[in-house]
């Protein structure tokens, strides 16, 4: 995939704090705050035991002191050569798709920032780490993202990567956000396994990210999508289904601790949205067997 590269950035979308330490940090201490942020991973998409063992990394980037990396993602251009640019052009396509569906309905879409941090940062959830996994926060209405996720999804998830990868996770995200905003979120339960609410959300947000993809060229930021950029997004799904990670952390899988949907439900989800391209087919709780 790539950017138009006449399409216009608008990098304050995203709020680049990589190389700040967060204030009163205390990854791995078992403060509320990793309670709490352990759960936000659970809710959106992570392995929560990564945080809740405390395998904080202390892998900072060099302070920028202030500068922003992120104020000069100016230009479609700039995300087809920068992996931080990159993001801004995922973020700014999928809240333009979600401002113009909306209007489209009659409401309006309150934009989420995206929070790109190394190492670790607070969040209203409490403690991002690096550990954590992308998230979406709903108190705060931010998504949180370590670039470093994306290697991460292709050494220890297996993925074979690939920009339209990193899109769907944001995607992913963003439709946490739209979930929010539509009540969706309150529909979760502390129910676990394949058809139970938390997989059903996780599921709709699976599907919401397909639904932007279906729409994604005509926000102006990206060209056509092409088969192998659904083919990464698929990879991806499929690399972060449940079954999949208990495979390979645990060598057996246990459906009835199911909270994010198996690699079959997530792919199946995301193409849902991808063919149809309306949210109104996103609804994972009407379905028998999501
Ligand atoms: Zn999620």
């Amino acid at each position: 995939m790539s950017f138009r590269p006449d399409a216009q950035l608008d990098p304050e979308q995203v709020r680049d704090v990589r190389g700040r330490r967060g204030a009163g940090l205390a990854v791995g201490g078992g403060g509320i705050g990793v309670v709490l942020v352990a759960l936000a991973i659970m809710l959106l998409g992570g392995d929560p035991s990564v945080i809740l063992e405390g395998g904080g990394t202390s892998a900072l980037q060099p302070a920028l002191e202030g500068t922003s990396a992120i104020e000069s993602c100016q230009t479609g251009a700039d995300a087809n050569n920068r992996a931080d640019c990159r993001i801004v052009g995922y973020v700014n396509s999928i809240q333009a798709y979600w401002t113009t569906e909306f209007q489209r309905s009659g409401s309006r879409y309150p934009r989420a920032e995206t929070v790109l941090f190394s190492g670790s940062t607070q969040s209203a959830c409490g403690t991002a780490s690096s550990a954590s996994g992308p998230f979406y926060c709903p108190p705060d209405r931010s998504v949180y993202l370590d670039l470093s996720f994306f290697q991460e999804l292709q050494g220890r998830f297996g993925a074979q990567g690939g920009n339209f990868a990193e899109a769907y996770v944001v995607a992913h995200e963003y439709g946490h956000h739209v979930q929010n905003l539509t009540g969706a979120l309150n529909n979760r339960g502390n129910d676990t396994g394949a058809d139970s609410s938390a997989v059903r959300v996780e599921l709709m947000a699976d599907c919401l990210a397909g639904v932007w993809a279906h729409h994604a060229e005509s926000t102006g930021f990206l060209q056509k999508l092409t088969r192998e950029d659904i083919a990464q997004a698929l990879d991806a799904a499929a690399a972060v289904g449940d079954d999949r990670i208990q495979r390979s952390t645990q060598g057996r899988v246990n459906p009835e601790s199911w909270t994010h949907g198996s690699a079959e439900q997530r792919q199946r989800w995301f193409l849902v949205g991808w063919e149809r391209g309306t949210f109104d087919e996103c609804n994972t709780f009407a379905a028998a067997n999501p």
